[in-house]
């Protein structure tokens, strides 16, 4: 392992900019992880052209004193997010061979700011999952793995391990329920999943619309709040971005936490939780409280419908956004059929896998005439009843404190998960409520378990109070101390 890979973006701008080594140098050393990394399968495409050309250009840069925010550092971008002239296949067969013509929003701000593509990261298809394992490319390996390979999480698998294993220097995720959240926390790093409405969510692969948005995964909560201000802001492109100003993020680092209450929602520990994530909870609790912070319980009653809801809700958007892949205009088309509808079934049926098919399955069913007012119509009440809570909860407190997972990592093809999606879906359980709402929600690295393997701590937020965020996060990470991969 190459040492300036393990560097952080804060470290590795600090020495482009002391000229310690090039962008071209750094650009290097993360092609050779990359190399010596495949057994992650992190990478669906790998853009190694682009970022040797990427990089020169930002030695250029530095060399004339015009580096920008983020010139010369190595990022994975989840394949989620469309890359002029790069392959986006959303980890799918039916988009296997699509390039797109346009950048995202977010990679362009990204470019924009300097950042060097290393390539496109591997994900759940069409980021439904929660363990990587629906990819149409194969699993990602988590590399806390030991005796035997471990998910590491999803559906931001790819980025959350490659930024683990140093695979690039952060990555870009999307989290429609937990997939920025969930993936950081099984890989002991951190992410942060931004208000809706915070970054634009023009030119990525749409899943459901009302609760997908953008956010960094990376070492650190400094490095987040590097990446997120680059990648944030108001876009015209996209009518649910929000024209809201988007601050210097790294300033909230600095303050701290006295004066500010800490929600933890009764409902967050039902009988049975397991003890080790009970344990870390109360442990960040006294630690924020021992700083100044006041600690208090608070309720979330309607809790116990946000699976359902999201469930619900997040099926029906996705089977109207993905009606649009019927081999017709782009991606993978069906050789065999005599008559139209052949093409659409023999297209959909090949290019879709198993997940993809039952959450367009469930969602065609609720959206259905007959079904509408008892499932649709129903979950968008509950949803209103899910955001009233936290409304309500933020009256009374300034962040809420959860953790991010009941569990850690598990084994890949984990029949209890495979054989039965509601067991996948359960893990989801203290995310879903966070995009439900549309809050921000970072996780960070908590400590380790009993068998070695990370748990990650959320901190919910007021919309577009990310900084708060931030503030609280950095604290608890300076007291989260374990040994990093
Ligand atoms: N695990 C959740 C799902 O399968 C969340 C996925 C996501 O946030 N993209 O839908």
């Amino acid at each position: 392992m190459t040492e300036i890979t393990k560097l952080t973006v804060y470290e590795a701008l600090n020495g482009l900019k002391k000229k310690d080594f090039t962008a071209l140098e750094l650009t290097e050393a993360y092609l050779r992880n990359m190399e010596s990394g495949k057994k992650y399968n992190a990478y669906i495409t790998e853009s190694a052209d682009v970022a040797l050309q990427q990089a020169k250009e930002a030695d250029k840069r530095y060399a004339a004193g015009t580096a920008r925010a983020l010139e010369g550092i190595p990022l994975g971008i989840k394949d989620l997010f469309c890359t002029k002239d790069i392959r986006t296949t959303a980890a799918s067969h039916i988009l296997d061979n699509f390039v797109p013509p346009y950048e995202s929003t977010v990679t362009q701000h990204l470019l924009d700011d300097g950042a060097v593509f290393l390539g496109k990261l591997n994900l759940d298809e069409f980021a439904m999952g929660g363990s990587n394992e629906t990819s149409y490319f194969g699993p990602v390996i988590n590399p806390w793995s030991k005796d035997k390979p471990l998910v590491p999480g999803g559906s931001s698998g790819g980025s959350a391990a490659a930024v683990a294993a140093h695979l690039c220097a952060a990555a870009t995720g999307t989290d429609t329920g937990g997939s920025i959240r969930e993936p950081a926390a099984f890989c002991g790093i951190t992410g942060i999943k931004p208000t809706y409405g915070r970054c634009s969510r023009y030119g990525i692969v749409a899943f459901a619309s009302s609760l997908d948005q953008a956010g960094p995964i990376a070492q650190d909560v400094r490095d987040c709040a590097l990446l997120l201000k680059s990648m944030a802001g108001f876009d015209d492109k996209d009518s649910t971005s929000c024209d809201v100003a988007v601050p210097d993020y790294e300033k909230f680092l600095d303050g701290d936490v006295r004066g500010l209450t800490f929600g933890l929602p009764k409902e967050y520990r039902p009988d049975g939780l397991n003890p080790e994530v009970s344990a870390y909870w109360d442990k960040a609790a006294e630690y924020l409280k021992a700083r100044g912070a006041n600690i208090k319980e608070i309720s979330l009653p309607h809790t116990k419908y946000a699976l359902a809801t999201y469930y619900v809700l997040a099926p029906a958007e996705a089977s109207s956004n993905l009606a649009r892949y019927d081999g017709i205009r782009y991606g993978f088309r069906a050789k065999e059929g005599q008559h139209l509808d052949d093409l659409y079934i023999n297209t959909r049926t090949q290019g879709f896998g198993a997940e993809v098919r039952r959450r367009i399955m469930i969602g065609t069913y609720v959206l259905s005439a007959g079904y509408y007012d008892a499932y649709f119509l129903k979950a968008q009440k509950m949803r209103r009843l899910i955001y009233n809570d936290f409304m309500n909860a933020f009256k009374q407190c300034d962040v809420i404190l959860t953790p991010t997972s009941p569990i850690t990592a598990f084994p890949i093809g984990d029949e209890s998960m495979l054989q039965n999606p509601i067991n996948m879906y359960l893990n989801d359980v203290f995310t879903v409520s966070v995009n439900l709402a549309g809050l921000p929600a970072l996780s960070l690295p908590i400590g380790l378990s009993a068998d070695g393997l990370p748990y990650g701590m959320q901190l919910i937020g007021k919309p577009f109070d990310e900084g708060t965020l931030f503030n609280a996060a950095a604290k608890l990470e300076a007291d989260a101390k374990f040994e990093r991969k």
